[in-house]
């Protein structure tokens, strides 16, 4: 399988290893699309994130074991999104209790996260009508889903080959709810909760100040932020996520453990890097802004955008989840709507009704299905597959249509340094085969 080298190397974020981050804070990476955080006090264990699986969160438990023996009594959920909350009835070890008498842990343990949790999923209201059967079938695209592990390479920000058993199938409802900054003790350790918008609007981050540890949730990882979801998502709060990090920066942490990638240790490099991620953020939106009030349209300012020179090449900012271009797409449509200000947009023609216009001026189908497969062979893929599209839209030519359409998906998706894009690519080209 051919990729993107940047992409496959990306892979080392991910080795699997239950880190000790100090005699009493344990992390596991690489297990999950998401990190799991141990806090081993004296008499039991508090747990922050769950992963996306039962089975990820059962083999992480299992090594887990092999340190500490003390049963979990606290998880702390970062954020809603199901990739941390949704092995949870594993770390209550629900189960174990049950054999031992009709408790059941589930109501015993607690389970904290934001009083606002939840904010960042739109299809939980079943009374309401929502866009499910569309999210679901991006979803499975942004994060390659059926694809198989080789062909995946990683998710950007997690693993390619991972455990699927248990999808979504370990929730449990929180059951205390944090509305401000609050210090709790548990299990001897003395916790900040404090809300952090970010990557959700529901954030929590843990501060552990006795060992200066801050656990950040989805506000850093090692990729450029995720202000866009192609999976599909409301508008991300640009300057929010911004701030966050300035109130991230403000503890001087010495150890940060992210909900995703590789723990960073040491606090000039965590400030480095909390320092670039709020830059790219603000660098995005300045120019997107500019380019907003110099008249210009979302994709030719996106097209443009670059992260300064200071920031271009930090490797924690390479587009291995969240992407620029998208970010910038996302910031004119959360702030403008999605009128481009051209008022030609205004009347814009359906794609069916632009192909049929489009194929006449040209000379007819056979002509633009020769420019079309000229232009894969060229190399030119994206307007392969633009002229592609006339064809398949106005349906002719479908099958040679749409087999240049695969060709290009193809090329694209082991020339980008994407994650999202590239599964996202892989499983389009692989529908229209079926
Ligand atoms: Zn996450």
């Amino acid at each position: 399988m051919t990729a993107h080298p940047d992409l496959i190397a990306h892979n080392t974020q991910f080795e699997k290893k239950l880190h000790a981050l100090s005699p009493t804070v344990y992390t596991a990476v690489g297990y999950a699309a998401s990190n799991v955080h141990f806090l081993i006090g004296d008499e039991g264990v508090v747990v922050i994130d769950t992963t996306e699986t039962t089975q990820a969160a059962q083999n992480i438990l299992a090594d887990f074991r092999k340190v500490s023996q003390l049963p979990i009594r606290t998880i702390i959920y970062t954020h809603s999104h199901r990739d941390h909350i949704s092995g949870a009835t594993v770390f209550s070890e629900q189960q174990a209790q049950q054999l031992k008498g009709p408790q059941v842990r589930q109501n015993k343990i607690e389970v904290i996260a934001a009083d606002n949790f939840m904010s960042d999923l739109v299809n939980v209201d079943q009374q309401r009508p929502a866009p499910n059967t569309a999210l679901l079938s991006r979803t499975k695209r942004h994060f390659g889903i059926s694809l198989s592990p080789d062909e995946r390479i990683n998710i950007g920000i997690g693993p390619g080959d991972r455990p699927m058993n248990g999808l979504g199938a370990g929730y449990i409802e929180p059951t205390h709810r944090i509305s401000e900054t609050v210090t709790l003790i548990r299990e001897g350790f003395e916790l900040e909760l404090a809300k952090a918008p970010g990557e959700t609007p529901d954030h929590i981050v843990v501060w552990l100040a006795s060992q200066q540890i801050l656990f950040s949730g989805d506000n850093y990882y090692h990729a450029f932020p995720n202000l866009y979801a192609i999976r599909g998502t409301p508008y991300r709060d640009f300057d929010a996520w911004a701030d966050t990090l300035d109130q991230l920066l403000a503890y001087n942490a010495a150890i940060l453990a992210p909900g995703h990638t590789q723990p960073i240790i040491g606090s000039d490099a965590i400030r480095e890097r909390l320092t670039d991620y709020r830059d790219a953020i603000r660098a995005v939106v300045a120019q997107t802004v500019k380019g907003m009030n110099a008249g210009l349209d979302p994709v030719t300012i996106a097209d443009e955008l670059q992260l300064p020179e200071n920031l271009a090449n930090k490797p924690y900012l390479k587009e291995f989840y969240g992407h620029i271009g998208y970010a910038s797409r996302a910031y004119f449509a959360g702030t403008l709507g999605w009128f481009d200000g051209n008022p030609t947009s205004l009347g814009q023609l359906t794609p069916a009704a632009e192909a049929h216009q489009f194929i006449n001026l040209v000379g007819g189908a056979a002509k633009l299905l020769t420019a079309a497969k000229q232009a894969l062979e060229n190399g030119e893929y994206q307007w392969a597959m633009e002229l592609a599209d006339r064809l398949i839209a106005a349906d002719l030519e479908i099958a040679d249509a749409r087999a240049v359409k695969m060709g290009a998906l193809r090329q694209l998706a082991d020339l980008t340094i994407n994650a999202p894009t590239r599964n996202y690519y892989l499983l389009s080209a692989r529908e229209l085969e079926e």
